[in-house]
Parts: C-alpha cells; sequence; structure tokens
C-alpha cells in the first residue's frame, strides 16, 4: 500500500493518523512509496522496436489535500472543479497547475497489459517501460 498506515513518525516519535504525506510536526516524508513508480524510463530503446510504444494520458492525479496534507485520488475530470476531501471534508479546487496544489504522482492505466501505473508527476511526456508486462508506453503531456 502506497500510503501512510498511522503510528509514530520515524523521524520525531510523534503519533500521526493515517495517508498523511508529511509529518505535522517535523514535516518528514511518511509514504515511502512515493518514491516507487510502476514504470521504468528504458535504458535504450532501438529504433525497431518505437512501433511497439503506445501513446497514453494520464488517468488522473496523486495529490496532497492542500488542508489536512493526506494523499488523495483524483480522477483527470474534475480538473478545475472544486473538489471535497474524503479525510478534512475541506474542499479546494483542484488545479493541477496550482501553486497550492502538490501533485505527487498520476495513474494511467497501461495499453498493453491493463494495469494501472502510478508515475511521478515527472515522468509526463516521458517514454517509459511498464514494470508488469515490460510494454512501451509515451506518457503523453495531456495535462491542460
Ligand atoms: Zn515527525
Ligand atoms: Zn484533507
Ligand atoms: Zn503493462
Amino acid at each position: 500500500m502506497a500510503t501512510w498506515p498511522g503510528g509514530a513518525c520515524p523521524n520525531c516519535g510523534e503519533y500521526m493518523p493515517q495517508a498523511l504525506i508529511h509529518c505535522q510536526t517535523c514535516r518528514a516524508l511518511l509514504n515511502d512509496e512515493l518514491e516507487s513508480d510502476s514504470v521504468e524510463v528504458p535504458e535504450f530503446v532501438p529504433l525497431r522496436e518505437i512501433a511497439t510504444m503506445v501513446d497514453v494520458e494520464p488517468g488522473g492525479f496523486f495529490i496532497g489535500c492542500p488542508i489536512c496534507d493526506r494523499e488523495l485520488r483524483i480522477n483527470r475530470k474534475y480538473e478545475g472543479e472544486r473538489v471535497q476531501c474524503n479525510f478534512c471534508s475541506g474542499q479546494f479546487l483542484f488545479d493541477p497547475e496550482s501553486q497550492q496544489i502538490e501533485t505527487i504522482a498520476f495513474y494511467v492505466k497501461c495499453a498493453h497489459c491493463s494495469e494501472e501505473l502510478r508515475a511521478a508527476r515527472k515522468y509526463l511526456g516521458a517514454k517509459v517501460v511498464c514494470k508488469h508486462c515490460g510494454g512501451k508506453l509515451h506518457f503523453r503531456e495531456g495535462v491542460k
């Protein structure tokens, strides 16, 4: 599971409720899965294999709630709309480009094996391989 299960912060020992991204006391990163993506940048893609590369667009994003800092998964269809956090019931405008919103990662369905992939924001626009099936994907920057 990607999310913090709740418990003592490994850095400062303060109790932190589940699904937080950062410790509210010391700001230590609690969600270590934020580092692990389900895609990799291929070391080398020979020219003849480029035909197997499939363009895909993100289905949505993982963001930090601007109010309670818990990790939220939001479908792209809500872009530009006011949304409500499941944890704190706080409402905010979901704008992935906004400074208020911490966009951690995005999710996308692999066009080859249909598994859902999670990739850090830096992979938008990148050509990658799926960790489940090895299929090659190009993440189109369909964002705005
Ligand atoms: Zn802490
Ligand atoms: Zn919240
Ligand atoms: Zn795949």
